[in-house]
């Protein structure tokens, strides 16, 4: 299958420069909008290719543009979300530091199709290297007439900003990054009202992750109904996978939506680590469910994997080997959950830290038998209670471990120990003790 978001990258001798991006044909399918395409015609492309949201949620992108109101002299905005934080996923860095123009090109089609002229991308604070590309990229389109003042003589204006945030998980949700973008602290907002009518300074906005809009200068030059014609079902398209953990080949793989899981990891991925037995997997970011080997001919869509019980999430595949404790795995994933709650409500800002707690004297042979009835109990008084989707994510863990893996947290409650050896399984895989 042909690359479409890594292809120019890909190519030998190919730098993030505007000069490779002109050679590679780059900001035809710009001129081919401003030229040719209206925008309402432009959202029906996108639309008809059946892109959806890669950040996690998996929204329609042409569906999410068609909600900002079309009242012309209405300021809107469009945010770039490269806030890109859940653990396992790095897809978008490296969006960010090999094709920036791919994402400028996007992001200007983009603000031409909703009829914004100012446009920021939210990149993650930790992100230095990918924030200097992405600046001077920016300027290198300026110098060449693609952003400010009647671009390519079109009497179209579009500016394009960069934004640092200040390292809080909860910033790649999109009202709290919005309330970040303006200065506040990073905290979701009460939905409704929904960012395309209140967004940005109260103004209708449209947040796309950095690999959505990456997409866009292809759908426009080749059209919606050939993006439509890749990948499976509702899932079209192809999509980047962070494949980490256990591998023989980590990496960003861009595969289309319909490949299994099987593929991903052993045919890219090289198979495991040391061939060791496959125990876990952890399909699409942090937030997701785990896995297991009886999962691996799931397919990498949307629909299928929320139907064997997760979600395809941000595009993060963490595989675990025969020698990873469970119950280790999740305090892990605890540790960063009761860290990165903003507070904002009760069930979420208390139930974290208790989540973690719990899990930490299971691991370190000071757990109970009810302890697993009580992380059930609060794992049911979090989800579902809370002002944003973090409440759902922080649960998964621990839902999905003890799911698959109960009989990992009774052997430490009745063995009082954990039965890894960590320092000497950290050291196996290149890790120090
Ligand atoms: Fe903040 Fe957690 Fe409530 Fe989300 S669920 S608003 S992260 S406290």
């Amino acid at each position: 299958m042909e690359l479409i978001l890594f292809k120019n990258m890909s190519s030998p001798g190919y730098t993030p420069k505007i000069s490779s991006y002109l050679e590679a044909g780059g900001y035809q399918a710009l001129e081919k909008t401003l030229k040719e395409i209206q925008p309402d015609q432009l959202i029906e492309m996108v639309k008809k290719s059946g892109l959806r949201g890669r950040g996690g949620a998996g929204f329609p992108t042409g569906t999410k543009w068609s909600f900002i109101p079309k009242t012309p002299n209405l300021i809107k905005y469009l945010c770039c979300n490269a806030d890109e934080g859940e653990p396992g996923t790095f897809k978008d860095r490296q969006l960010m530091e090999k094709d920036p123009h791919q994402l400028i090109e996007g992001m200007i089609i983009s603000c031409y199709a909703i009829g914004a002229h100012t446009a920021y991308i939210y990149i993650r604070g930790e992100l230095v290297h990918a924030t200097r590309v992405l600046e001077k990229a920016i300027s290198e389109a300026k110098a060449k007439g693609f952003l400010g003042k009647n671009i390519l003589n079109s009497g179209f204006d579009i500016e394009i900003y960069v934004h640092r945030g200040a390292g809080a998980y909860i910033c790649g949700e999109e009202t709290a990054l919005l309330e970040s973008l303006e200065g506040k602290r990073g905290k979701p907002r009460f939905k409704p009202p929904f960012p395309a009518n209140y967004g940005l300074y109260g103004k209708p906005t449209v947040i796309n992750n950095v690999e959505t809009l990456s997409n866009i200068p292809h759908i426009v030059t080749h059209g919606g109904e050939w993006y439509a014609g890749i990948g499976v079902g509702k899932s079209t398209g192809t999509r980047l996978f962070s494949l980490s953990g256990h591998v023989k080949k980590p990496g960003n793989y861009e595969v289309p939506l319909g490949e299994t899981f099987r593929h991903l990891i052993f045919d890219l991925g090289g198979g495991m680590l040391n061939d060791k037995k496959l125990k876990a997997i952890i399909p699409g970011g942090a937030s997701a469910m785990v896995f297991t080997e009886e999962h691996l001919d799931v397919k990498l869509d949307f629909e299928a994997v929320a139907a064997a019980g997760s979600m395809l999430g941000s595009g993060a595949v963490t595989v675990m080997d025969e020698e990873t404790c469970m119950v280790w795995a999740t305090l892990n994933l605890m540790h960063f959950f009761a860290h990165e709650s903003c507070g904002k409500c009760t069930p979420c800002r208390e139930g974290a830290p208790w989540l973690y707690k719990i899990v930490h004297r299971i691991e370190h042979g000071e757990g109970k038998m009810e302890d697993l009835g009580l992380l059930a109990d609060l794992c049911g008084n979090i989800a579902g209670k809370t002002v944003c989707a973090f409440g759902e994510a922080e649960v998964a863990p621990i839902l999905g471990t003890i799911k698959y893996f109960r009989n990992e947290y009774e052997y430490h409650i009745r063995e009082k120990k954990c039965p890894i050896h960590r320092s000497e399984r950290l050291a196996t895989i290149g890790f120090p003790g």
